[in-house]
């Protein structure tokens, strides 16, 4: 696919800044280009703008090169630079699925781009027809989530590779949930489609929500593009040496998706025992979508007993629906045990 055809105008001839940083790469005794402090306190230097070291190290992990990734503050921070460079404020539009991540609509609200959802179908899969009639010559992006958010389930693989194929733009796939899915991740089909934008983050399965760091890989032409929208030292050294050890204890991270996974089978078991759960939809993720009897009121006293989950009972498909996200053995247990209380009023 011609991608530059996609990008906007203005982003195509963007002359982007350029740092004091990315003007000299090399070896050098006395810095004197970027009117830094010259008193050495760990921090007085800019950090590398395109994080090198953080992305060879999960260039290993996740193999793909190096150059197919970008790092953002947060998968937020990839998702709104997409709109900044394929979509052309108050002309284009993306389509995305509902119900799904909320973020994708926010960052169109705010980039001034029409957002076009398309139901999911009974089993919260996609139907590509629908997704391919809400598109036209304006629509830019497709965004599909998978595992999809708040549902909990992967999309249809083959239904996602043929979205690839057949849709004329970009098909962004977020995998913030791939590390408790059985499934392989879409980041291997990167180089045989220069359309695909494959997002992960360090949230979720790594344990690191309030560092803030997530992931966009993409073939090297569009992650070019991001680094040339991108502010120049998005990513601060702080985060960028944290994240580096963070990536050497990936064991503990794995014994910790394990885990999560078994209380997530409990917790399923239990949930299945109580009368005010009508159905509690299949979760490739670490989070389970339960239909209840009343979501409102049982949300309300799960409150009430200092026990927060997400009411997703507004949501498109979702009706007294709430989100349950899998938290240690005692914690589970301390839900189930204000269910099974709440059950018996
Ligand atoms: C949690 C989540 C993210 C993570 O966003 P960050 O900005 O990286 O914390 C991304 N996508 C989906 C669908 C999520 O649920």
């Amino acid at each position: 696919m011609e991608i530059n055809k996609l990008v906007r105008k203005n982003i195509l001839n963007l002359k982007p800044y350029s740092s004091a940083r990315s003007e000299f790469k090399g070896e050098g005794s006395v810095f004197l280009d970027a009117n830094e402090s010259p008193f050495d306190n760990d921090y007085n230097r800019y950090p590398d703008p395109l994080q090198y070291a953080v992305k060879e190290r999960i260039s290993a992990i996740k193999n793909v090169d190096k150059d197919s990734i970008f790092l953002g503050n947060g998968s937020d921070e990839a998702i709104d630079l997409l709109f900044r460079i394929f979509c052309n404020p108050a002309k284009d539009n993306v389509v995305a699925i509902a119900p799904t991540y909320g973020m994708y609509e926010v960052c169109a609200d705010i980039n001034d781009v029409e957002y076009r959802s398309v139901n999911l179908d009974d089993n919260f899969d996609i139907d590509i027809n629908a997704i391919l009639k809400a598109a036209d010559d304006n629509t830019k992006i497709i965004f599909l989530c998978s595992p999809n958010n708040p549902t909990g389930n992967l999309l249809n693989r083959d239904k996602i590779l043929s979205l690839i194929k057949s849709f004329n733009g970009i098909v962004v796939v977020d995998e913030a949930y791939i590390d408790f899915a059985p499934q392989e991740s879409f980041i291997q089909q990167i180089p045989r489609y220069n359309n695909l934008v494959v997002l992960q983050t360090f949230s979720k399965a790594w344990g690191q929500a309030s560092v803030r760091l997530g992931m966009a890989y993409s073939s090297i032409e569009i992650i070019s593009y991001f680094n040339k929208v991108k502010y120049p030292y998005n990513i601060n050294i702080l985060t960028q040496r944290h994240i580096l050890e963070v990536l050497n204890s990936k064991d503990g991270i794995l014994d910790q998706t394990k885990e999560i996974l078994k209380q997530k089978e409990i917790l399923i078991k239990e949930l299945e025992g109580l009368e005010i759960v009508k159905k509690i939809y299949p979760s490739n993720a670490n989070f389970l979508l339960v239909k209840t009897d009343n979501a409102n009121q049982i949300y309300d006293y799960l409150v009430g007993k200092g026990i927060i989950v997400r009411n997703r009972s507004k949501i498109t498909l979702c009706n007294d629906c709430l989100r349950i996200t899998i938290g240690q053995n005692e914690e589970n247990a301390k839900l189930i045990e204000e269910l099974t209380k709440f059950s018996k009023k």
